[in-house]
C-alpha cells in the first residue's frame, strides 16, 4: 500500500527531443506539467558537458549529455507554459549537421526524488561588495554565461569554498537586489546576478573567508533548495513577516513577490528583531518601502537597545505577537513566515500555535 500511494505521487516522467538547423540546436523538454516557468529548469554547460535539470514538484528530471560537437557559451531558454514546454536552444560552434546530440551521462533522462540527487555547482565571479552594517555585506556574484539558473522566492542556495584544502558548504538565501524597485540597476535580462546579505562572524568557519575574496575571484554555487511553495501565497490577504538578524534574507523575496503579484494582498507586515539599531539590515529602505506602499509595515524590535531607543524591546514573546498579529477581517486568509536563530524560531512557532495559528498558517524558514 505504500508503493501504491508513492506511486500515485511521483509525476509523469517528462521525455525530450532535439532538432537542428545549419546553427542551430534546440533541445525540447515536454515536462507534461503545467505549472513550469523559468525557474524550473537549470542549465548548465561545462566542458563538453551539458545538463539540463528540471524540477517537477519534489522531482527532478536529468537531461545529461556529453556533447557530439562544440557549441558557443551562450543559449537561451524558454518555457511555454500552457503546454508545459521547455526548449533551450544552443548555437553551434560550426555549421555541420549532428548525427547524434552525443553520450548519455550519468541519470540522463531519469526523473528521480529530488532529495536523492546531490548539490550540482558552478563557479561564480565576485561582482561587487558593499557594506550594510558594521558586520553584514552585500555581494553580488554573476552566473557563468553558460548557466541559467534563478533562485525562486524562499529559497536558499549553498556556497562552497576551499579552505585550507577542506571544501567548506554553508546555506545563504539570495535576495533582490533591492527593496525599492525605482532604485533598481540596471540588470542584464537574463538575470546573470545573484545577491546576498551576510554577515561576517569574525570567528566563523566560513564567512571571514567569503569576506577575504577579491573583486573577480570565484565561488561555488550550487542549485537552489527548499521547501517553501508559492502556492502558500494563494487567495492571500494578510502576510506577517517575523525575522531575526540575517533571519530577515528569506523575507526580502517573499516581501517583494507579495506586494507585486498578490492581487488580494491587503496587508504585509514586517516584525523585525536585533539587537541594537545598528544591527538593523536595510533600515532605511523598510522605511521608505513602509512610506510607499501603505499595505506594508515595519517594526523594529531591540534585544540590546540604548537607552534612548524608544521603539519595542526584548525578545519574541506572545505579548509582543498577540499585539502584532491583527487580521484584516476575521476570516481573512493568513501566512506567517519565521526565519532567525534557531531558539528564536523554535519559540515563535510554539507562540503562534499558542495563539491558535495553524499549521499550515506557519512557514519557518530552517536548513
Ligand atoms: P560558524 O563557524 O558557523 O560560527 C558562527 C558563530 O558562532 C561565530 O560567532 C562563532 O564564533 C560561533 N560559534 C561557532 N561554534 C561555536 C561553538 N561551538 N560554541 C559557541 N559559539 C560558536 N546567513 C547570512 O548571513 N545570510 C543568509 O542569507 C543566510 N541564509 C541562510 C539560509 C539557511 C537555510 C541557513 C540554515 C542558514 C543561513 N545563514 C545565512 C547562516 C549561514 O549558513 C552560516 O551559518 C553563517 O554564515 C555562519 O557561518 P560561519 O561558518 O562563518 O560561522
Ligand atoms: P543575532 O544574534 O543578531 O540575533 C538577532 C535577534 O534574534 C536578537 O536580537 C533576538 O531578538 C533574537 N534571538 C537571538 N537569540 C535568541 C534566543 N536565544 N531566543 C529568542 N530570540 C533570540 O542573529 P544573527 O547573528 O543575525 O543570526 C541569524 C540566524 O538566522 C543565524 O542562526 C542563521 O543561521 C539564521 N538564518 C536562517 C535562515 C534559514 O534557515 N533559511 C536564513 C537566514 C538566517
Amino acid at each position: 500500500q505504500v508503493t501504491d500511494t508513492l506511486a500515485k505521487e511521483s509525476p509523469v516522467s517528462p521525455s525530450y527531443d532535439w532538432f537542428q538547423t545549419d546553427f542551430l540546436v534546440t533541445i525540447v523538454i515536454y515536462t507534461k506539467q503545467k505549472d513550469i516557468n523559468l525557474d524550473s529548469v537549470i542549465v548548465d554547460h561545462q566542458f563538453d558537458t551539458f545538463r539540463a535539470e528540471t524540477i517537477i514538484k519534489d522531482y527532478s528530471y536529468l537531461i545529461h549529455i556529453g556533447l557530439s560537437h562544440e557549441i558557443q557559451e551562450d543559449f537561451s531558454v524558454r518555457v511555454v507554459q500552457n503546454v508545459g514546454k521547455i526548449e533551450i536552444v544552443l548555437k553551434k560552434k560550426e555549421n555541420t549537421s549532428w548525427e547524434c546530440l552525443g553520450c548519455p551521462l550519468e541519470n540522463h533522462n531519469s526523473l528521480i526524488p529530488k532529495k536523492d540527487t546531490g548539490l550540482y555547482y558552478r563557479k561564480c565571479q565576485l561582482i561587487s561588495k558593499e557594506n550594510i552594517t558594521h558586520d553584514t555585506k552585500f555581494f553580488c556574484l554573476m552566473l557563468p554565461r553558460s548557466t541559467h539558473l534563478q533562485v525562486p522566492v524562499g529559497q536558499h542556495v549553498y556556497l562552497k569554498l576551499t579552505i585550507t584544502g577542506t571544501e567548506i558548504v554553508k546555506p545563504y538565501t539570495p535576495v533582490s537586489d533591492s527593496l525599492l524597485s525605482e532604485f533598481k540597476e540596471p540588470v542584464l535580462p537574463n538575470n546573470k546576478y545573484i545577491y546576498f546579505l551576510i554577515k561576517i562572524y569574525p570567528a566563523g568557519l566560513f564567512t571571514p573567508q567569503l569576506d577575504h575574496l577579491q573583486i573577480g575571484d570565484f565561488v561555488s554555487v550550487s542549485s537552489p533548495e527548499g521547501n517553501f511553495k508559492i502556492s502558500q501565497f494563494q487567495e492571500l490577504e494578510d502576510l506577517f513577516l517575523l525575522a531575526a538578524g540575517t533571519g530577515f534574507t528569506p523575507m526580502v523575496k517573499v516581501l517583494n513577490y507579495a506586494l507585486n503579484n498578490i492581487s488580494n494582498l491587503r496587508k504585509v507586515k514586517l516584525m523585525f528583531f536585533n539587537k541594537t539599531e545598528d544591527d538593523i539590515i536595510w533600515r532605511s529602505q523598510l522605511e521608505k518601502l513602509a512610506y510607499k506602499d501603505k499595505r506594508f509595515d515595519v517594526e523594529f524590535v531591540l534585544s540590546a537597545p540604548t537607552s534612548e531607543w524608544n521603539g519595542k524591546k526584548g525578545y519574541i514573546s506572545s505579548g509582543l505577537l498577540s499585539e502584532f498579529l491583527k487580521r484584516s477581517s476575521d476570516r481573512s486568509k493568513v501566512l506567517i513566515c519565521i526565519c532567525g536563530p534557531m531558539p528564536f524560531t523554535e519559540q515563535g512557532v510554539r507562540l503562534l500555535h499558542d495563539l491558535n495559528f495553524s499549521k499550515d498558517e506557519i512557514h519557518s524558514f530552517t536548513g
